[in-house]
């Protein structure tokens, strides 16, 4: 379901080039479903199938305002058969995958991860997901004077630049001057970067396989200090044993034995962050080694320090020093 009654989807109208503006939006959206595609194949122009998402720019600009307001988004169909950029809002609804998704926009999975700095290790019903048709990262400018010469030298790791700053022009129908004089996107831009994926460094549950949680991040009823205290990190029981892998890539700066966490491990992160597993039986990393995302073992699950059976306690902590719900950060940095 697109998010339109939620005024989510209007944001797609602070458009860059590339996308559809807001009147040829409405005329578009105006027509909806299945009427939208019949419209949409009697536009194609001359030479151009349908099939081959063949359909003439020219043929939007042919539209005067005249038309009544209607939903306000066009079918998935619409984003696979228009060749111009495309963006929405999408809540996930029941039966949905990002998979699916990815098909029905006319994207691909690592596309909608990249967009949405999110690896969807866990999706729920209403989350809400930028989607887009084309391959590539649909980067949100957040600075004030990005240009495109920097958006494409941060992004155009291992491409020719020249050929890659020519794409994006094309891709998202900035003026050909562009490429001479340079141009500087306003902040709220959308850009399609085509064919760039994000590795998004993401944070994973530190297991291979996975259970439950025993007791949750926040404030809890200790069950050895008797008293109700602020639990930083949530406890997966596992039997002893279980190995324990990196949350995310990093590098060691702990290891060792640390008060109530008993044997700790702590890998610092290149953003800064940390994750934190306390109460260990064994640990097979020293500090300063460098450690990757479930494939390094750290240690073997245990109950050593203030702990009443075997778990692991497992923490994130920001940069900034605070720790954070370990689970809203899965899949996500
Ligand atoms: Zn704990």
């Amino acid at each position: 379901m697109m998010d339109v009654r939620k005024g989510k989807f209007p944001d797609s109208s602070r458009v860059f080039p590339g996308t559809i503006s807001g009147v040829r939006w409405k005329l578009l959206a105006g027509l909806g479903g299945l009427l939208c595609m019949a419209v949409l194949s009697s536009a194609v122009a001359p030479g151009l199938s349908p099939a081959a998402g063949g359909i003439s720019p020219v043929y939007y600009s042919r539209f005067s305002v005249l038309t009544s307001p209607g939903p306000e988004t066009p079918s998935p169909e619409a984003f696979r058969l228009i060749p111009r950029l495309i963006h929405a809002n999408h809540k996930l609804t029941r039966g949905e995958t990002v998979r699916t998704l990815a098909s029905a926009y006319g994207t691909d999975v690592r596309s909608l991860q990249s967009t949405n700095a999110n690896d969807f290790v866990f999706m729920r019903y209403g989350l809400s997901i930028r989607v887009h048709n084309g391959i590539g990262l649909l980067y949100e400018v957040t600075g004030v004077n990005e240009t495109l010469n920097g958006i494409a030298s941060r992004y155009a790791v291992g491409r020719d630049l020249k050929a890659f700053k020519e794409e994006i022009v094309q891709e998202n129908e900035l003026p050909p001057s562009a490429l001479l004089t340079g141009y500087t996107f306003k902040k709220g831009d959308r850009v399609h970067l085509p064919g760039v994926y994000l590795d998004l460094d993401t944070y994973r549950l530190p297991f291979r396989s996975f259970s439950r949680i025993s007791s949750r991040f926040g404030m809890r009823y200790h069950p050895i200090l008797k008293r109700r205290i602020f639990h930083q990190g949530c406890d997966i029981p596992m039997p002893i044993g279980t190995p324990v892998y990196p949350s995310r890539s990093g590098r060691v700066v702990f290891s060792g034995w640390k008060g109530g966490y008993g044997n700790t491990v702590e890998v610092r992160h290149k953003d800064g962050s940390l994750c934190r597993y306390g109460h260990l039986s064994h640990i097979y990393v020293k500090a300063g080694q460098t450690v990757q995302r479930m494939k390094t073992r750290l240690g073997k699950v245990g109950s050593s320090g203030m702990s009443t059976g075997p778990h692991l306690h497992f923490e994130i902590i920001t940069p900034s020093g605070k720790a954070v719900n370990p689970l809203s950060k899965i899949g996500k940095r």
